[in-house]
């Protein structure tokens, strides 16, 4: 690759906050939030010009379920973000706990009004341009780029949500990214709104969902009418009033952090659309024919890039053991949902699944150690890049879950600006499972786990797989 020397030049410091979250999806929201609750004077950097990531941002059309089948996992301020949308949803049942659908542009709010109530001071519309450090291992400032130019932003500890562990790998954090033998990563989706639906066709009208082996997307592929639509994927959900949100289809060969690959995709994402529409207006008309693009999302839907190497990595055998860990921050029972090649994918019924899905009450822990990148010193990550294996990710990485691993990390990272090092790595655990657990999370007693494991993030934690919680 080709460089350019930057002439030395200095540029503005701001140095007045105890933690600094970059990228406000919903690992970020309630990692601001929290950190803010705690006391520590917090800055919440995002890209864009709202909150929410891919909720909202990436309209992403409905929440994965809260329940483990049995009961809402996913607590504290995850569980309050969920019901102050639902509430402002009437067409949701009150007691609706998966695959409940968002309407983007009150989630924003909802989100706005969460980090602003803590305290958190926010900076839209600003990018992380690099990672100041040291030889130890510590970050030392971030620069950032946006309508001030550049600056230099600097806090006791930093906390990376932004999907990609972007704050983490350029500080030198280690991290796989994809499939481990081809690099492969999953397909994005640019997902879409269509507006002006008709309710009734639509509700009453065939399931569109491709578990509904006569769907009318069947029709539309084996039509061959529209060889841009590449298979059978079509999630799709009524967000608001006349209005269905989809997430439907693959673009291949995405890499979130190319700048280059993502802005071809979004072009390519938003003619697939169009096409969308054309195809669903031809094959239900009663539905669909008067219906138009109402927005394509601002964010490209990604679910996958890297996955920042922490002092725990979780597995697969931890997944299908229903692992326990002394240091757990939340729990999590969603399905491992890998999307495949685009051979896989274009095959009868999708790519298979090969792990069993968990069965009514049934859940994992994610240990703390997952978030604190190894080798660096005042970073934490939260959100879909934290340290597991690939298949793991395929389930870690959705919003229930990374809204209560979010939460977690704000309260350990506000805990470590207070240490002598602010070295994520030293913090209390046990303390910060009691903050969690006063703040509603569902972090159920785990015997003699307390006991067992080290008052120390870094302690090797107990692992007891098998246990199930109900
Ligand atoms: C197509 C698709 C469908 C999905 N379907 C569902 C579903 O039905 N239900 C569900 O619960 N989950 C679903 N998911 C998963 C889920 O939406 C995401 O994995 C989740 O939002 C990840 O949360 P996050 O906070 O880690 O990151 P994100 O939501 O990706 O948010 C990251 C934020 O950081 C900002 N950012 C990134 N880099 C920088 C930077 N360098 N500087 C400044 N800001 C930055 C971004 O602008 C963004 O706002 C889906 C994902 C995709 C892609």
């Amino acid at each position: 690759m080709k460089t350019y020397m930057m002439r030395k030049s200095e540029i503005p410091l701001r140095n007045e906050w105890d933690v600094i979250v970059v990228g406000g999806g919903p690992a970020g929201c309630t990692a601001a939030a929290a950190a803010a609750r705690e006391g520590a004077k917090t800055l919440l950097i995002e890209a864009t010009g709202s909150l929410g990531g891919m909720g909202t941002s990436g309209l992403v059309p409905a929440w994965c379920p809260f329940s483990d089948h049995e009961k809402i996992i996913y607590r504290g301020l995850a569980q309050k973000v969920f019901e102050a949308l639902k509430a402002q949803m009437p067409h949701v049942p009150e007691d609706a706990l998966d695959w409940v659908p968002i309407e983007p542009e009150k989630l924003k709010v909802i989100y706005d009004d969460l980090v602003r109530g803590a305290g958190v001071t926010v900076l839209f519309l600003t990018q992380l341009g690099s990672v100041e450090t040291d030889d130890k291992g510590r970050i030392t400032a971030l620069v950032t780029a946006g309508k001030n130019g550049l600056m230099a932003l600097q806090a006791k500890v930093y906390i990376d949500c932004t999907g990609d562990g972007d704050v983490a790998a350029w500080a030198g954090a280690e991290y796989l990214k994809g499939d481990a033998s081809t690099g492969e990563l999953m397909p994005a989706t640019h997902c879409f709104n269509l507006g002006n639906v008709d309710e009734y066709a639509y509700l009453n009208g065939p399931l569109l969902h491709a578990n509904n082996k006569n769907s009318p997307i069947f029709d539309i592929l084996r039509s061959g009418k529209y060889p841009q639509i590449p298979d059978s994927h079509i999630c799709n959900n009524m967000i608001a009033p006349r209005t269905v949100g989809f997430n439907a289809g693959h673009l291949w060969d995405v890499d979130n952090t190319d700048a280059f690959s993502v802005s071809e995709a979004l072009m390519n994402g938003r003619k697939l659309a169009a096409v969308y529409r054309e195809a669903l207006a031809e094959a239900l008309p009663s539905a669909f024919g008067s219906s138009f693009v109402a927005a394509t999302g601002a964010l490209m839907g990604i679910r996958e890039t890297r996955r920042i190497t922490g002092d725990y990595v979780l597995s697969v055998e931890d997944y299908v053991g229903r692992a326990s860990f002394a240091d757990e921050i939340c729990r999590n029972s969603y399905f491992i949902d890998i999307h495949g090649t685009a051979k896989e994918e274009k095959q009868e019924g999708g790519k298979p699944e090969t792990i069993k899905r968990y069965g009514p009450g049934e859940s994992h822990g994610i240990p703390y150690r997952c978030l604190t990148p190894r080798g660096l010193i005042n970073v934490l990550v939260a959100g879909r890049s934290i340290s597991c294996e690939r298949e793991v990710q395929g389930s870690v990485r959705v919003m229930p879950v990374c809204l209560a691993m979010g939460e977690a990390a704000g309260i350990a990272a506000a805990h470590a600006a207070r240490l002598p090092g602010h070295d994520v790595h030293a913090v209390d655990v046990p303390a910060l499972r009691r903050r969690l657990r006063e703040e509603g999370a569902y972090l159920p007693e785990l015997a003699g786990a307390e006991a067992a494991g080290s008052s120390r993030a870094s302690s090797s934690g107990t692992r007891s797989g098998g246990v199930l919680y109900h």
